[in-house]
Parts: structure tokens; sequence; C-alpha cells
């Protein structure tokens, strides 16, 4: 029973902590204050009140309007939402109470954001990449993948792609990677331990290459469109630290 109302209460919070992440994700590219000015219709600009900060329950009895100006309200405010209640409903089950936890349900915050960042803005805040980093590594010495494999994750993380970003360079004359993935990449490295930020790597080019494939195929883009590579890095990584685990050990099992 303890067990429920801990899963029922981190759900509640992490709709809460959507709440908050939707504006991490509109104000940090924006470079705005994230606690001034109090949240407000970006159209009309009129504070909103207590009822429209409600996650996901507001977004649904006005509509997706706002109440004054009629201005259409994105869905993706209640999707982060919901995803962050549902992630933080599934990682306190997975989890239970501990430092694993925490250090797990914040690196799914920062991934969420720098999802949505990449994907309109193509940048990645250093904010989040480079401050991530540094609270991923002094959360190992107290989780695992423990201080050693984290600091050899953040070095791999780092060193690999900007080898590789330095190669495609030359090859192809463009830069294919950016400073801000390799920061990214030193993240996941940091929260992940080494095995899983290349596993992460894998996943997120297959990913990137069979979205490329796709676009190209309809026509709706060519090779040259830059895809932004951090928004299919944060989802490898959501789905290494959700399930990499099993996959390095069988892995790792053809080399014994
Ligand atoms: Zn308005």
């Amino acid at each position: 029973m303890t067990t429920f109302w801990l899963v029922a209460l981190s759900g509640l919070l992490g709709l809460a902590v959507g709440s908050f992440l939707n504006v991490c994700i509109y104000r940090l590219p924006l470079d705005q204050s994230l606690a001034f000015p109090a949240s407000h219709c970006t159209s009309c600009n009129r504070k909103l009140s207590w009822f429209e900060n409600v996650p996901v329950l507001a977004w649904l009895v006005l509509r997706g309007r706002c109440r004054t100006c009629g201005a259409g309200i994105s869905v993706v405010y209640p999707l982060v939402e919901l995803f962050t209640g549902a992630m933080f409903t599934w990682a306190a089950w997975r989890y239970g109470p501990g430092w694993l936890l925490i250090s797990r349900l914040l690196f799914g915050c920062m991934l969420i954001v720098l999802f949505f960042i990449d994907l309109r803005h193509r940048i990645l805040p250093n904010v989040i990449t480079v401050g991530g980093t540094i609270v991923g590594f002094i959360l190992s010495f107290v989780t695992p993948p423990g201080w050693a494999s984290s600091l050899i994750g953040l070095v791999i993380g780092g060193l690999i792609p900007l080898l590789l970003a330095e190669a495609y360079l030359r090859l192809r004359k463009m830069e294919g990677l950016g400073m801000g993935d390799v920061k990214m990449l030193a993240l996941i490295g940091a929260f992940l331990g080494w095995q899983l930020v290349l596993l992460t790597l894998a996943v997120a080019s297959i990913l990137g290459s069979l979205v490329g494939l796709g676009l190209i195929m309809t026509r709706r883009g060519d090779l040259k469109l830059a895809l932004p590579f951090g928004t299919f890095l944060a989802v490898a990584a959501m789905f290494a630290a959700a399930a990499g685990e099993p996959i390095v050990q069988w892995y790792m099992g053809f080399y014994r």
C-alpha cells in the first residue's frame, strides 16, 4: 500500500514538474528568467489565474484556447505534462525511493527539455548539458553506474563524437555533429556510464538515419537537411536508461 501511495504521489508531482519543464522549454532558448514574470498568455500577455496553471486539466477545460484573446495553446503543453507524469509514475514504481530515483528523474527531465529545444531551435543550452554533466558525475558517487564508469562515460561521450565530428567535417565538408551534441553525449555518459552512452549513440544514429531516409523517400528533405541530433539522442538515452542494461549484459556475454 505504501508503494501505491509513493507511485501515485510521484505521478502527481510529475504533472507539476512537467508544467515547469514547459516553462524551461519556452524560456531557456529566449534567455528569459524561469521565475519572472509569472505564467502569462504568450499572445495577449494576460497573467494566468491559478486554475489556468493546473496541469493538463486547464488545457482540456479551456479547449486549448486563451480565455481572453482566444489564441490557440499548443497541445505540446499538456502532452509534456502527461509524459512527465507518466515518467515519474514509472520511475517510482521501477526504482523505489532513493538516490537512483532522484538521479533518473533529474536526467529524464533534462532529456525532455533538450528534446524540444533542439527540435524547435536547433540548440542545446549549456546550462543543461554542462550543468547536467557535473550533477550526473556527482550523483554517480551514490548511484549506479558508479563514479569510474561515469567518468569514462563523460570522456567517451565527449571525445569519440569529437573525432567523428572532425571526420564528418572533412568527408562531407559540413558539420554533422555540433558541439552541443558532444556536450549532450558527455551529459548522457555522466549519468548512465560508458556502456550505455555507447548504446545511446548507436540507437540515436540508427533512429536518425531511419527518419532521414523516410524524409528523403517522401521527398520532404534532401541529404543536406540537418536533423536535430540532440532530439534523437534524447529518445535514445531514455531508451538506454529504461531498457539498456539487459542489452549491454547480452552484448558483453559474447566476450566471455
Ligand atoms: Zn491570450
